[in-house]
């Protein structure tokens, strides 16, 4: 599952992903917080992009660019991710396709969070964020105040107020958002691969309709997969009725098609036929088929 998030600061991207990490095991990449890590921790990195987010503009693209392909190459990685703040322009946008491309890992989803201008200056100016990292909660103090001022509800940490959180640099990344990242809207639209959701509403009810269409998305996905384990199922009763040769040329022509459908899931129940098939191999045909067709059989 790879997916990017898009929206405007404060349309509860940040929220979202954080529902979607526990629900699906995947993990969330935010260049934000990759970057709030950075300037804690005094880096270089840090300081080349401090300047830039204090003012609400947006850090230089090799920065990030830079950040993201490491982030990228993690292990955790592989089984998907959620891009949260990242692309933010068509630059990065078409660097991050071209990274994908070269992983043989391309976007499956973009998906807009929509939520009007007019109410994402309070969302920005009142958000208040809990300060653990292993916790993360996010707060509003005017419309989901903590039940004790400053502490965090979930662990008693202190609550954070992020310091680009302030009346004029939220009007600045505001502006940034229009000019820069809302052309990523037809960008991905023009890929086929753009999805919006209201942004408004109860943390729940988004969630709900995000993961709806996540899952529909994913849909063709999880039915190339039946289709990969339906076709091993189906040659695996063959083979016991039949004399092993009658089952091979079926198997040949159901594997490419469920391959070609479902490459990056399908790869396992896949292979597991050759492996199941080189036993056979020196015995004698009829007695080695019998033998390996109920064990295909039970495993999926
Ligand atoms: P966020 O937490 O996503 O709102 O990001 C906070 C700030 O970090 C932004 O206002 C930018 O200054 C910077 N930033 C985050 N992501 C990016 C990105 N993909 N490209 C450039 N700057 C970014």
């Amino acid at each position: 599952m790879r997916i990017v998030l898009l929206g405007a600061p404060g349309s509860g991207k940040g929220t979202q992903s954080k529902l979607l990490i526990e629900k699906y095991k995947i993990p969330q990449i935010s260049t934000g917080d990759l970057l709030r890590a950075a300037v804690a921790a005094g880096s270089d990195l840090g300081r080349k992009a401090k300047a830039a987010m204090d003012a609400g503009q947006l850090v230089s693209d090799d920065v990030v660019l830079g950040m993201i392909q490491e982030r990228l190459s993690k292990p955790d990685a592989r089984a998907g991710f959620i891009l949260d703040g990242f692309p933010r322009n068509i630059p990065q946008a078409q660097a991050l396709d071209a990274m994908l491309a070269r992983l043989s890992q391309p976007l499956q989803l973009a998906l807009l969070v929509d939520v009007d201008t007019e109410v994402l200056t309070t969302r920005l100016t009142g958000r208040r964020t809990c300060a653990n990292a292993a916790c993360g909660a996010i707060y509003n103090i005017y419309f989901t105040a903590p039940k004790s001022p400053g502490k965090c509800d979930k662990c008693g940490s202190n609550l954070a107020h992020r310091s680009d959180d302030n009346e004029n640099t939220v009007r600045s990344r505001l502006q940034v958002y229009e000019q820069q990242t809302a052309p990523l809207v037809s960008y991905y639209k023009a890929q086929g691969k753009l999805r919006t959701v209201r942004g408004t509403g109860s943390v729940n009810e988004i969630f709900k309709n995000v993961t709806d269409i996540i899952e529909v998305q994913m849909r063709p996905l999880a039915a190339a997969m039946s289709a990969a384990q339906a076709a091993a199922a189906k040659n695996a009763p063959a083979k016991t009725a039949k004399p092993a040769k009658k089952p091979a040329p079926a198997k040949a022509a159901a594997k490419p098609a469920a391959k070609a459908a479902a490459k990056p899931v399908a790869k396992k129940p896949a292979a597991k036929k050759p492996a199941a098939k080189k036993k056979p191999a020196p015995k004698p045909k009829k007695k080695a088929v019998k033998k390996a067709a109920p064990k295909k059989a039970k495993k999926p």
